[in-house]
């Protein structure tokens, strides 16, 4: 936006400042902000708060209604990444959304990280090839991200298409952090913010915004009931956090998931993902990964707000994600 935060009522330079340093750099991103979430960071009422994102809302053309039509033209901005695999792109109506959260969840060794690894390089190719031209942010809590992975996915995709591909300029277009703990997790959006904005201007867009593992520091943190409801006001936080984050840079947005077993399930799969509601209803899409025999692997559509339900068979090998 070419209005500076300054310029709304009601934010004096103070108020601009520790607007900024939390990652509010926009009047696009006060706009989307919650009052609450607004009051906390720049110490400022809770009314005042409110004010201040209506007249971003006003300044950035962002209404709290919109008209289909509207809605409809954000939607044809929507872009789809491919997974590499033509039944799990089939599935997901093309490939996976920009706009939207794409949740993986699924037992240790099902592949998600891989999952993950093969969407941070194929985001990286033209449209042409299934790609959206555009860099990745992993925001890694479990120290699995590996370079040498992606140097092998990216030599799997040189021999798919018959390309002659850099390795290394892929790797310089994976922008990674460790996450130490949850709230450490969540400042990481804030950074990943700031980063997207200084790539988007470099002309080197964020289309992949990767979460691996979300709930394994929550977990961990967490234990016992007293503290749950702290967590999952934490978490629902964080969730927004990263729904904006693909709302402003028209990005994909992915995290893992873990599972834990449902001990009064009596028919169907015994086990369901973590988080509890907030991560099921912020998640736009929910797929569950299961193994099956060899290097193949199960992936199921549970929950989508326009696709019907569906199974796609895929393979992990040393290439990468094929069908
Ligand atoms: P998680 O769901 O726990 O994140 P991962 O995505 O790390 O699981 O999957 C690990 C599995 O991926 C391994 O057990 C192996 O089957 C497969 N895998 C990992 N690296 C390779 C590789 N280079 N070649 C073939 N398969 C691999
Ligand atoms: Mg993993």
């Amino acid at each position: 936006s070419e209005i500076a935060l300054e310029e709304l009522p009601g934010v004096g330079p103070a108020t601009a400042e520790k607007l900024k340093e939390a990652g509010f750099n926009t009047i696009e991103a006060v706009a989307v902000a919650s009052p609450s979430e607004l009051a906390t960071t720049a110490e400022i009422g809770e009314s005042t708060a409110a004010k201040i994102i209506n007249a971003a809302r006003q300044a950035a053309d962002i209404g709290g209604f919109e008209t289909g039509d509207l809605v409809l033209e954000r939607r044809k901005l929507v872009g789809k990444l491919t997974t590499g695999c033509a039944e799990f792109d089939e599935m997901m109506g093309g490939g996976i959304e920009t706009q939207a959260i794409t949740e993986l969840y699924g037992e240790f060794g099902s592949g998600k990280t891989q999952v993950a690894h093969q969407l941070a390089v194929n985001v990286q190719m033209d449209k042409e090839h299934g790609g959206l031209g555009g860099s990745v942010i992993i925001i890694d809590t479990e120290n699995t991200f590996r370079p040498e992975r992606i140097t092998q996915m990216v030599k799997g995709l040189s021999e798919k298409y018959g390309m002659e591909l850099n390795p290394e300029e892929f790797l310089q277009n994976i922008h990674v952090a460790r996450a130490y703990n949850s709230n450490h997790q969540i400042l990481l959006v804030d950074s990943a913010t700031d980063l997207a904005n200084e790539l988007k201007e470099m002309g080197k867009p964020v289309r992949l915004l990767i979460v691996d593992s979300l709930m394994a520091h929550f977990r961990a943190e967490y234990v016992g009931r007293g503290t749950l409801a702290d967590r999952q006001q934490k978490l629902n936080k964080h969730m927004h956090g990263l729904l904006r984050f693909g709302d402003l840079f028209n990005a994909c947005v992915v995290v893992t998931n873990q599972v834990m077993a449902k001990p009064d399930a009596f028919f169907g799969d015994p086990t369901r993902p973590v988080g509890g509601h907030i991560v099921g209803h912020t998640a736009t899409f929910r797929l569950y990964l299961r193994k099956s025999k060899g290097e193949k692997r199960i992936i199921r559509l549970v929950d989508s707000p326009s696709l019907p339900e569906g199974e796609a068979v895929v393979a992990v090998t040393m290439a990468g994600l094929t069908d």
